[in-house]
């Protein structure tokens, strides 16, 4: 799944590399470690990380005469050692219901990412209640209940403008009648002022926190991959002030850049939890680095 998700970004990048090799092989010199250099940044990894990868090789390899194959190898290992510092797994409550806040900017890949995450963890055996919380949009409840028909789990719904954190109450309410593991709360994306936008978000903590101890348990972050770096210096702002505790990096599949997982996790100190590798309900990974390292250079 994530070498499908990414073979945007492979199949550039690795056409990239190998135009810089013959197949007898090339030696690794200061003009060869330039050039992987800037085929390396045009993945938006960003120059720090891409510097790292360069000393890496030129450590390792400087001198010899080597093969396309060998100089992946020794990327994928640098990258998936960048990137395996923390864990990625969802925090789940020691005694259920374990909540989930989901946040982000309209268009990023919210709604979808939730209903892919309800998918997954359905799936994983987990029983799911969602919240359509963003009473903003009567579209994303719609868009929301469509997902939960599809997927099989209940949903509890306000009409639009209702207070949003009345309707995350009585989903956590109805998660504890059912007798459900994990809550999903959906939240809106868009208000006249953030001021307004982070005390909802507070609130509905508020009335969460109330109900379950050590609620909400993860506050995802929704960023889309596809988006320039005007739209993630947007989403700082709104991550920090949400308190949020890992990301769901949604359309992977979408950008032939996926490198920028690399200065995302650095942007945010958030670790990415997820991500998004296309709109079908099963389209979405627990975000493994050494996997993704693989999937992307090899
Ligand atoms: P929201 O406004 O943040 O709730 O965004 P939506 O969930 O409605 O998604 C916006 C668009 O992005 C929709 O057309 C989705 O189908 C699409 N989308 C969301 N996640 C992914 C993904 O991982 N891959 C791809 N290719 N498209 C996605």
């Amino acid at each position: 799944k994530m070498r499908s998700g990414l073979q945007k970004t492979r199949s550039t990048l690795n056409t990239d590399i190998r135009d810089l090799f013959k197949s007898e092989g090339r030696l690794v010199d200061d003009a060869l470690l330039d050039d992987l250099f800037a085929k390396l940044i045009r993945t938006d990894m960003g120059t720090g990380p891409a510097e790292t990868i360069r000393d890496d090789v030129a450590k390792r390899l400087r001198g010899r005469v080597v093969k396309l194959d060998e100089v992946l190898e020794t990327i994928t290992e640098q990258t998936q050692s960048m990137l395996s510092q923390e864990s990625t797994e969802l925090r789940l409550a020691d005694s259920p219901p374990t909540v989930i806040l989901v946040v982000g900017v309209n268009g990023s890949g919210k709604t979808t990412s939730i209903g892919k995450l309800a998918y997954h963890l359905h799936h994983t055996g987990h029983k799911v209640v969602l919240g359509a919380a963003d009473t903003f949009r009567a579209a994303a409840v719609e868009q929301l209940t469509v997902w939960a028909g599809r997927i099989g789990c209940d949903i509890v719904t306000g009409n639009e403008g209702v207070d949003p954190a009345s309707v995350a109450y009585q989903t956590v309410e109805k998660a504890i009648d059912l007798g459900a593991d994990v809550v999903i709360i959906d939240t809106a994306g868009r208000l006249q002022t953030q001021t307004n936008l982070m005390q909802q978000l507070e609130k509905i903590r508020r009335v969460v926190e109330k109900k379950i101890e050590g609620a909400p348990h993860e506050v995802l972050l929704v960023l889309d991959a596809t988006a320039g770096q005007n739209a993630i210096s947007q989403a700082k702002g709104f991550s920090e002030a949400a308190g949020c505790t890992g990301i769901i990096l949604a359309k992977l599949d979408g950008s032939a850049k996926g490198g920028v997982i690399l200065p995302i996790r650095e942007q945010f100190q958030l670790p990415v939890k997820f991500v998004g590798l296309g709109e079908k309900v099963e389209d979405i990974a627990v975000f493994d680095p050494d996997s993704f390292a693989r999937a992307l250079f090899t």
